[in-house]
């Protein structure tokens, strides 16, 4: 056969030499162990805790050993890509603090752009062409139907289904057949000429799970589709090289293409990176442990973690606690250190399914969040309500000093405790809503009625906003005397017989009234930041309501 013949009539016209490429995109100037690692989302615009976990490693592994993180993206299939994609993708990691150095949208420098692989067309059809006239690639004219024909059957006779072997019909064509096809106008796809054998076992070491089998490649792959596109097998094969990989760490649904990857590599006389094969995310359900689904759990998409408003820190801990075996230790000594900090490394990833546990993220959440100061607390908030925030919460940052305020009163800053049990930025938004609009009552009055409409009336006979702690609770005091609560604890816990209840009692009342709830930070101190005005003013409405 003249493949070099069949060549130009299957991708006709000139095309830079190969080594034009090798000159262009030159291996890259960086100190000995630097290396380039990558992240190759495709743009369909569901970005999960996996593409985190391959990042954070990817970014690690990139920054401390003085080497480049860039971002590719894997747009070969069109059928899969959605508007606004790489925005996603690149705000989603920006959150979580992944800082690309080239890449997509990202600035820094192109030399080994472009980034989008459709814009690659050229350099995949250059070496698809090359694999063409060296006889290792053919054209392949069978249609959906005789594919999905060919599946059935490898399936009912239990075997491994795909284009191979005796199955791979349209790797025996003769020329004339192929001319035949050419000139009828048929649609083809190209694909690789295997010269894998499914007996032979390759060892292969990988960077994560260590030296492991896997089975030679006897697929006959399309890489080239009848659109002139790659597939993504081939373009990433080529833009690994290119753009100067030396480290891929993935996910581990990719080890079953792997054979398809080297005998891609070897194809194109290239030399292969290293590559990391990062276990999956698995969850505890009833008594089975399965993988993280994007149907059953909201919690695997990174959409999931800005919207709550998980602080981004707690999620990186705990995604490198998952990561590596002795992050745990290394945290618990240096708890307030910078990530980065940490000596992150491949060998020290875990090679098997790791169990992903929400309650975990939110323990270190809370925790997490109980270290900042009311100035990050109130950056953290404002930062969630200008992206998540209703119109309503977005106001909670008009007034600067009452919002200190209310955090320093919410949080426990300054005080003895500091309170623990906000795992997310709308939770925090939740509890300090009170301080800025007229929630709906949320918990019941125990003490109901007349003797209500008593206290608050009492209460506000007395009220005046100038009056210190101690005047204050003098009044509210009164005020249970005057409805026959005992004014001191003590004497309703002598003789509870004789009184309605407590001056807690009494307190809770006005607790609902000024707030809807029975649990709050300290009611003078709140009804000081409400002011006067809007104080008299709920306990007024609450007069009326039920
Ligand atoms: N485009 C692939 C993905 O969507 C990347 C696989 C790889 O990292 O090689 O995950």
């Amino acid at each position: 056969m003249d493949y070099k013949a069949l060549a130009e009539r299957l991708l006709p016209g000139e095309f830079p030499a190969l080594s034009h490429f090798e000159e262009i995109y030159p291996p890259r100037a960086l100190p000995e162990g630097a290396e380039v690692t990558r992240l190759a989302p495709s743009p369909t615009g569901f970005i999960h805790l996996g593409n985190l976990f391959a990042a954070i490693a990817n970014e690690r592994i990139a920054h401390r050993s003085g080497g480049i993180l860039y971002l590719r993206i894997e747009d070969t299939d069109l059928k899969r890509k959605v508007d606004g994609a790489v925005e996603a993708v690149k705000n989603a990691l920006r959150y979580f603090d992944i800082k690309f150095d080239e890449g997509a949208e990202i600035g820094g420098d192109n030399t080994y752009g472009p980034w989008y692989q459709r814009q690659r067309a050229e350099i995949y059809r250059a070496f698809v062409k090359h694999l063409i006239e060296e006889g290792r690639a053919y054209p392949c004219f069978c249609t959906e139907e005789e594919l999905s024909a060919l599946r059935e059957e490898q399936t009912k006779n239990k075997q491994i289904t795909g284009y191979y072997g005796k199955y791979a019909k349209c790797r025996n064509l003769s020329e004339e057949e192929i001319y035949r096809n050419l000139d009828a106008g048929k649609p083809f796809v190209i694909r690789l000429k295997s010269m894998g054998n499914p007996e032979n076992k390759i060892r292969f070491h990988d960077e994560i799970k260590g030296d492991i089998t896997v089975t030679e490649n006897d697929q006959d792959v399309v890489i080239l589709k009848s659109d002139g596109i790659p597939t993504y097998h081939f373009a990433h094969a080529i833009d690994d090289h290119f753009m100067r990989t030396t480290l891929v760490i993935r996910g581990e649904e990719w080890l079953a293409s792997l054979p398809i990857h080297i005998e891609l590599f070897d194809a194109l006389g290239f030399q292969r990176p290293r590559y990391g094969h990062n276990c999956s995310l698995m969850k505890q359900d009833g008594d089975t442990r399965r993988k993280l689904s994007k149907r059953k759990d909201p919690e695997l998409s990174l959409e999931f973690y800005r919207k709550e408003g998980y602080f981004a820190r707690a999620v990186k801990i705990y995604m490198l606690t998952l990561l590596n075996s002795n992050f745990e230790e290394w945290y618990l000594k240096n708890p307030d250190a910078p990530l980065e900090e940490f000596k992150f490394t491949a060998a020290k990833m875990s090679k098997s399914g790791t169990l992903f546990d929400l309650d975990k993220l939110n323990d270190i959440s809370k925790n997490e969040l109980s270290k900042l100061s009311e100035e990050e607390m109130f950056a953290f908030l404002r930062g969630w309500a200008e992206e998540y925030g209703t119109p309503a919460q977005k106001n909670y940052f008009s007034d600067r000093e009452k919002t200190l305020k209310v955090l320093s009163l919410c949080m426990g800053v300054g005080g003895k405790k500091r309170r623990k049990d906000f795992t997310t930025a709308s939770q925090a938004m939740k509890f300090i809503s009170i301080f800025f609009e007229r929630t709906p009552r949320e918990d019941e009055y125990r003490v109901g009625g007349e003797t209500k409409r008593a206290i608050l009336n009492g209460f506000l006979e007395r009220y005046d906003p100038a009056d210190d702690m101690q005047v204050w609770f003098s009044k509210v005091k009164e005020v249970a005397a005057e409805n026959g609560f005992a004014a001191e604890t003590k004497d309703y816990k002598a003789n509870p017989e004789n009184y309605k209840g407590s001056v807690a009692d009494v307190a809770e009342v006005l607790r609902i009234a000024t707030t809807g709830r029975a649990n709050t930070p300290d009611l003078w101190t709140i009804q000081q930041i409400l002011g006067g005005e809007e104080t008299r003013a709920r306990v007024q409405a609450a007069l009326t309501a039920d």
